[in-house]
């Protein structure tokens, strides 16, 4: 796989305006300064990833790119991809669990068939004596996510767990409400973009609830996955997690950030996961990375106006 390696350079008004518009930058050019933030479009290439991280100590949570999903079909096959994953993580003796996302197995389309295809998957995991992550999406999903995920685990499910977002203001009584389960939480930023009603706008706040957050959900005996790039929270979080047990908490990261972050927190003996998507959908969560990128804005804009000009 291609990686490409950020170069440091200024950002400008103009180059974060033009990430803000990525949508509008051709396809191949966002597939081009992507590719680091993907395994590849096969699963073949998950596995393959994954055994690099692997042997770098770090463990793995593959995610199979379904976004856009129009129709029921598309919702059961993405199940069938996951049961392969789960074959392909026991058949290569990977160190990994898997991540989904409600919407991509139907939530919009029927609570119903996203909570059947929830417990396909995760009865295909426990199969396997592994694990299912349910990724956190925009706020038109967070409290069906939320509910469906107590009806799992009120139902028996004990292999899955959830992601809360440190940016909406209900995350907190959120972590309360969750607490008698005990869940095995992903905390992070969040990534989708709220308004102010219903999230912290300003990058101190969302760190300072992340903080809030995370003390709340390790007062409240959860197992933690710490998941951020953010040198402030990494330092915070490794004041909290100080003198307790190794498995008791876990870092994540995403593919292709902060790599050798990652590689000393490993070195220092803590537990780190790295999120590792693969498949044909890559576009939208390309472009997600690539808005979070801030020294990749004036690559991309340069390379999109060089390919205007170029076709003008
Ligand atoms: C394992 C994992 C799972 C996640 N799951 C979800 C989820 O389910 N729902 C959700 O809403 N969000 C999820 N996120 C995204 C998260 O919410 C943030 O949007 C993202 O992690 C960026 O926030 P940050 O904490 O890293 O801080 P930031 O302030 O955004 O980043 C800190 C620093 O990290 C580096 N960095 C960050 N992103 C990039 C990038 N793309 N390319 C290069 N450098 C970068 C930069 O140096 C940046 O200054 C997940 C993140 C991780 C790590």
């Amino acid at each position: 796989m291609t990686r490409l390696h950020t170069i440091a350079q200024p950002v400008t008004l103009l180059d974060r305006a033009i990430v803000r518009v990525l949508p509008a930058v051709p396809r191949p050019v966002v597939q081009l300064f992507s590719s680091r933030y993907i395994a590849g479009p096969t699963l073949d290439d998950a596995v393959a990833t994954v055994r690099v991280l692997n042997a770098a100590g770090k463990m793995a949570t593959i995610d199979v790119l379904g976004e856009e999903i129009s129709g029921e079909d598309e919702t059961r096959a993405l199940v069938v991809a996951y049961r392969e994953v789960f074959d392909a993580i026991e058949a290569n003796g990977l160190d990994a669990n898997v991540s989904i996302k409600p919407t991509a197995l139907g939530l919009h389309l029927s609570y119903e068939l996203c909570r059947e295809n929830v417990e396909e998957v995760l009865r295909a995991g426990a199969a396997h004596g592994n694990f299912v992550r349910m990724d956190m999406e925009d706020s038109s999903a967070t409290a069906d996510t939320l509910r469906l995920y107590r009806e799992l685990r009120e139902s028996g499910h004990e292999n899955v767990g959830v992601v809360l977002q440190a940016r909406l203001r209900r995350t907190l009584d959120d972590v309360r409400a969750l607490a008698d389960l005990r869940p095995s939480v992903r905390i992070c930023k969040g990534i989708y973009l709220e308004p102010a009603s219903i999230a912290f706008q300003d990058y101190e706040a969302v760190r300072a609830s992340f903080v809030r957050c995370l003390d709340a959900l390790l007062e409240a005996d959860c197992y933690v996955g710490v998941a951020t790039h953010d040198e402030w929270l990494i330092g915070q979080a490794l004041e909290r997690v100080a003198g307790m047990e190794r498995e008791q908490y876990e870092f994540q990261m995403l593919l292709g950030v902060r790599e050798s972050r990652a590689d000393e927190l490993v070195a220092a003996g803590h537990r780190l996961r790295v999120y590792t998507p693969f498949g044909e959908r890559w576009y939208e969560y390309s472009l997600r990375r690539l808005q979070e990128n801030p020294a990749m804005a004036g690559t991309i804009a340069k390379a999109t106006v060089g390919r205007l000009l170029g076709r003008g």
